[in-house]
């Protein structure tokens, strides 16, 4: 299968989209000249290491998670270790337990399966991969784990689901299937996404987990805004209930011109606020 059948898609110099599976995430090879680093290995539904050897012919690889979701973590067991934040151990282990059940389309015959070994990261670590950095920022709130990437040479920021477009949602149930919500609260995602805009400076683009182009970092300023309005209840949400796929839990979703976020009233403010 070419590239391990995975569609790779040059968006910048040296960063390559790897577009598979309808569901699954977006991943990125970022090549410096020592070594390449995998942004999220998707649903494992190809052959990752092959399409890295077609990236970069003879390169070392590094391979990190955005966080624990199952369509970011599924190939990891292609690989002998991952680095995630210690935050989204739990969330890659339910990931792995999950894959069991997973239909039978999606198991790519034919590639050596791992134990693989979890190795932390965290806020400020960097990953040097010659001529091209990458700094971890932890940023929780699509999942207590999240972090995103800052590429500064190429003022991109990797954020994960952090920001992601309408199709999508920031802030969402940690397992839709489960109707398992998110413990992260719309507070704590709120400073992460300021967090990430006191750095706007250094970065101009941001690409996130489901949208394989490059959305423009206004996108933090308009989710911060609707962060806000849910925080001081001028938000007009609505119901989502009625379609099925969000069963009888009762959850709300907030929607602008270019995203969405869903939420539960529990896990609004954090834990412990008195207000
Ligand atoms: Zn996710």
């Amino acid at each position: 299968m070419k590239n391990g059948g995975y569609k790779l898609k040059e968006l910048g110099k040296d960063i390559t989209l790897l577009y598979g599976f309808a569901e699954e995430c977006c991943m990125y090879a970022l090549k410096g000249r020592d070594k390449v680093l995998l942004v999220d290995t998707g649903m494992g539904t190809g052959d990752l290491k092959k399409a890295l050897g077609a990236i970069a012919p003879g390169l070392p690889y590094v391979v990190v998670n955005t966080h624990g979701h199952a369509d970011h973590c599924g190939g990891n067991s292609q690989f002998r270790q991952i680095y995630l934040h210690p935050g989204s151990y739990a969330d890659a282990d339910r990931a792995e337990e999950g894959k069991k059940t997973l239909p039978a389309e999606i198991e790519v015959e034919g590639i050596s399966k791992y134990e693989w070994k979890k190795l932390p990261v965290k806020e400020g670590d960097i990953f040097d991969l010659g001529g091209k950095t990458l700094e971890v920022i932890e940023t929780p709130g699509h999942t207590p784990g999240c972090i995103s990437l800052l590429d500064r040479e190429d003022r991109i920021i990797f954020g994960g689901d952090l920001v992601v477009s309408k199709d999508h949602c920031t802030h969402m149930l940690a397992y839709v299937e489960w109707f398992r919500f998110s413990t992260v609260s719309i507070e704590t995602l709120l400073r992460s996404l300021e967090k990430i805009a006191a750095r706007a400076d250094e970065f101009d683009f941001i690409l996130g987990g489901h949208d394989a182009f490059l959305l423009d970092k206004r996108y933090l300023y308009q989710i911060m805004d609707m962060c806000r309005s849910i925080l001081d209840g001028s938000a007009e949400p609505f119901h989502p209930q009625l379609d099925p796929h969000y069963g009888s839990i009762i959850c709300w979703k907030l929607e602008s011109a270019d995203t969405a976020i869903l939420y539960h009233d529990e896990i609004i403010f954090d834990r412990g606020a008195t207000e």
